[in-house]
């Protein structure tokens, strides 16, 4: 599967805008997975997709080279302000809803694929972390900073765009394959 492939799927699962991804430019760092650790999400060390069930930083950047490359994709949609919270609530449904469409299509199409999403892993309503196994490791997804990526260096460094304006909420995510 080639990038235009890529960009057929991204535009096909609805993602609102996507660019190449050269795995040259991932780089994991350590203060992500410091921010992490504040749990200001309150999913740190509670599910297999979220730092520290997801691996140690080393493991992450070791997965991360196996891959040449990919794609970013973005999902954007307008907000009345930063206090919208339910039209943000919207758009990252709408991101999980695109992600979800492309990463089946990849695995349908048998592409060796790692998909780093926004968001921790909400397959099961109760993770089974950490005393059983994930239920379902194929479909389990970590974010890009659970891999200790900051996500507006990756799109800068791939010449993506990461803000869209004021009022506008963007969420990114990328498959590497
Ligand atoms: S698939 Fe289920 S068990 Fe596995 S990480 Fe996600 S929520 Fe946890």
């Amino acid at each position: 599967m080639n990038y235009e492939d890529l960009t057929r799927l991204a535009e096909a699962a609805g993602f609102t805008a996507w660019g190449r991804l050269d795995a040259g430019t991932l780089e994991v760092k350590p203060e992500v997975r410091d921010m992490c650790a504040v749990n200001s999400c309150g999913v740190y060390n509670k599910v297999w997709s979220c730092p520290p069930g997801c691996g140690e930083l080393e493991e992450c950047s070791a997965r991360l080279k196996k891959y040449g490359g990919g794609i970013l994709v973005q999902t954007t949609g307008d907000i009345e302000d930063s206090f919208d919270f339910e039209g943000i609530m919207d758009i990252e449904a709408d991101h999980k809803d695109h992600f979800t469409k492309m990463y089946a299509e990849l695995r349908k199409a048998g592409v060796d694929v790692l998909a780093l999403g926004a968001g921790c892993c909400r397959q099961c309503k109760t993770c089974t972390y950490p005393d059983a196994p994930c239920r379902f490791p194929e479909q389990m997804v970590s974010s890009m900073e659970a891999y200790g990526l900051v996500v507006l260096e990756v799109c800068k460094a791939n010449d993506l765009q990461y803000y869209y304006g004021p009022n506008t909420m963007t969420y990114t995510s990328c498959f590497l394959i």
